[in-house]
């Protein structure tokens, strides 16, 4: 299991490196030369990839983001404002209430803090720029970063045209530098929203040319004398755009944690410099620790990045996940099996991620993610408290609530933007009085008899068409015997999908508009040729098992995503007629080697499974469970694999070495069904992520 590389996530480590180095020149004291083109040309990549990674975000989530990004950046900058206030007194005050104006919108209430008027204002002209088209948005924005170059690096000679002298003079009245939301910040959100992969080598051989181009570019207006500032060069943006292909190949994660640290890093390194001064002062040892510019620079980074360590809790303590029992989830397997079945959906036809009851087991929050990030636009979960996880974790896509809820959280409906189904029509009617618009999918009764309008109550249905408050934006129906291809049950789905569509027809025959209109689930995919739906809800399947082994009629290539692991805690041994575990259940037949494993019904295993003949595998090899299973732990037989002792990993489902134990064996033996046994498995157990290559 390697670790997950997250290579955007923990470049901006190296880009806050970087930004402290350009606020104290590390190499000053060995070469000037040397610090000029560290600091003034390679970390002039920090600041551009921020905004790479933000507008990659933000396009990733078709810009939905805005807002939400618009009002962290502000709230950072003014608690940023206000911590940097004692240092902005202490170092000439505030000024007139004009440069104080032009420096909170412009340039930044401290040195470093021009980043977020430039973000924030940048983030707003890039998305205005979108709605131009691609090429369109890009070279207006290409442009901007072309006059703001002639303001920043080119300007000795750029102001050598009078057209431009004059228009770099205004310019100047407003601003002091051109590196501002303005001229610098839109390009590379916008080639961030449009980054794409090309292949390690093409990346890394165009950063490398790159690089040299804009290392010679700037020496090169060094030399002449020609830099005004030194943020911009004509070869930056395609530096960018390569460097940022190179980040994306190797980019199979997220570390949410290096973004926090990362963060704060920016914005407490002002803070660092100004206490490491003070204490080198105070020990008079400032030869040592301030004139000497790496040992200063190492100083304050080793002083930015312990006190972000520190204030973001990196290293909470508390018990490794793999320490007792757990689940691993495989999100490699789960982005495969999303373009396995979106490929097996008709054009036009959507995946909707059902991940109600935590994900079947595996973890709401980082399973929709991981869809969201494959490319899922549209999730189901059971009720409002699941919906409203979903968007705390940062899901914006549509988001349906397959089950009942009332009519008095239609504001948290609202609120948090959510699509409710309508359970029948009384149900209707009480959304609707509620007062307020709500989102809604109608859900049509075709024979499961659950929830649902009947189909073919048309008048039902016209009424709640009527509701002005019942916004329609879907209608389905869910089927109840599609897993079975007994002929009886075939015929049963057939009337059911015969009524669905009569209705769905006399909707569109009466001018209704019928949203997305969906009734597959797993089975529905796995047993059904193709229907002409909008979605697809599929939620087993997308888990990569099947609820039970029966076969289906156009099964798929998909891969179980979660292995469910424990340790062994204790090996002994105990004689022939000895007996083992609660209610004497387990009487030993020869001297047999009984092991403890850390995991038990409490964790969501079925307690039948050690009386049904369930097995367990250590270092790869079949070990049946014996006595009853406890509520935290289970004993199982270990004689035949004499190497088996305490510490090794114990796998419940999931494979080890060749052997492999699946969800379907153990739900059959158990009498169930995957879908129960996998959303058992509960929250006591800590998630694994493990991302295998796809
Ligand atoms: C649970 C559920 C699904 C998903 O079913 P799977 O068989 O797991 O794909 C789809 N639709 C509705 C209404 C459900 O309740």
């Amino acid at each position: 299991m390697g670790k997950r590389l997250a290579a955007l996530d923990d470049f901006r480590l190296l880009a806050a490196a970087l930004v402290v180095a350009i606020h104290t020149s590390p190499l000053e004291s060995y070469t000037a030369a040397g610090d000029f083109w560290l600091t003034r040309v390679l970390a002039r990549v920090a600041v551009p990839f921020f905004f790479m990674v933000s507008g990659h975000f933000l396009a990733e989530r078709d810009w939905k983001g805005v807002p939400r990004l618009l009002k962290k950046l502000a709230l950072l900058y003014a608690v940023s404002t206000v911590l940097y206030l004692p240092l902005t007194i202490y170092s000439g005050g505030v000024g007139r209430w004009t440069t104080w104006a032009r420096r909170i919108f412009i340039e930044g209430t401290f040195y470093h803090l021009w980043y977020f008027p430039a973000a924030m204002l940048g983030v707003v002209i890039a998305r205005m720029l979108t709605r131009l088209g691609k090429p369109a948005a890009l070279s207006a924005a290409a442009l901007l970063y072309l006059i703001g170059l002639g303001g920043d690096s080119w300007f000795g000679l750029a102001e050598r045209v009078p057209a431009l002298e004059a228009l770099y003079g205004q310019i100047f009245n407003v601003c002091q530098y051109t590196r501002n939301g303005l001229f610098y910040a839109p390009l590379f959100l916008l080639l961030g929203a449009e980054a794409r992969r090309m292949g390690k080598r093409k990346a890394a051989a165009g950063a490398a040319f790159a690089l040299a181009a804009m290392s010679a570019e700037a020496f090169g207006l060094r030399g002449i004398g020609a830099q005004r500032h030194d943020s911009m060069y004509l070869f930056l943006p395609l530096l960018m755009a390569f460097l940022f292909a190179l980040l994306l190949e190797t980019n199979a994660g997220e570390r949410r944690s290096a973004r926090r640290v990362s963060m704060t890093v920016y914005l407490i390194h002002p803070w660092t410099i100004v206490l490491v001064r003070g204490a080198a002062k105070a020990l008079g040892w400032q030869a040592l620790l301030v004139e000497n510019s790496l040992n200063h620079y190492l100083l304050v980074l080793a002083g930015s990045f312990g006190c972000a360590w520190l204030l973001c809790g990196w290293r909470k303590p508390g018990p490794r996940a793999d320490a007792r029992a757990w689940r691993e989830v495989d999100l490699g397997a789960l982005a495969h099996n999303v373009k396995t079945l979106r490929a097996a959906l008709p054009e036009g036809c959507a995946l909707m991620g059902v991940v109600k009851a935590d994900a079947y087991g595996h973890g709401a929050a980082q399973s929709a993610r991981a869809m969201q990030r494959a490319g899922v636009r549209a999730f189901a979960v059971a009720c409002l408290s699941e919906g409203i996880a979903l968007r705390r974790a940062g899901i914006w896509g549509e988001i349906l609530i397959l089950g009942y809820t009332g009519a008095e959280e239609v504001p948290l409906l609202r609120r948090w933007r959510l699509t409710q189904t309508v359970a029948d029509a009384e149900h209707g009617r009480a959304l609707a009085a509620a007062g307020k618009p709500v989102r809604i999918h109608l859900g049509i009764d075709t024979g499961m008899h659950r929830l649902g309008i009947p189909a073919g109550d048309f008048a039902a249905i016209r009424a709640l068409y009527q509701c002005r408050n019942l916004k329609i934006r879907g209608v389905f129906s869910h089927l109840c015997v599609v897993d079975s291809l007994a002929p009886a049950d075939v015929d049963y789905t057939a009337g059911q999908l015969a009524r669905f569509y009569e209705t769905v027809g006399w909707l569109r025959a009466h001018g209704y508009p019928t949203g997305k209109v969906h009734i597959q689930a797993s089975y529905g995919v796995l047993n059904l040729p193709e229907q002409q739906c909008d979605y697809a809800r599929v939620g087993i399947a997308l888990y990569g098992v099947r609820s039970t082994d029966s076969p289906v009629r156009y099964p798929l290539e998909l891969r179980p995503v979660l292995s469910l692991r424990a340790r062994v805690t204790s090996v002994r041994t105990i004689e022939a007629g000895e007996c083992a575990g609660y209610d004497r259940a387990f009487r030993a037949e020869r001297p047999t080697r009984v092991a403890a494993v850390s995991i038990g019904y409490a964790d969501g295993l079925p307690r039948d499974l050690s009386k049904k003949g369930g097995q367990v595998l250590v270092r790869g090899v079949r070990c049946r469970l014996i006595g009853r299973l406890c509520m935290d732990q289970a004993l199982i037989d270990v004689t035949d694999l004499p190497e088996a002792r305490a510490g090794d990993v114990a796998t419940l489902i999931g494979c080890d070495g060749g052997e492999a134990l699946r969800a379907e064996e153990i739900a059959e033996q158990c009498g169930t069904i995957t879908n129960e046994l996998l959303s058992r498995l509960g929250g006591r157990l800590p998630c694994r992520i493990v991302a295998k290559p796809v």
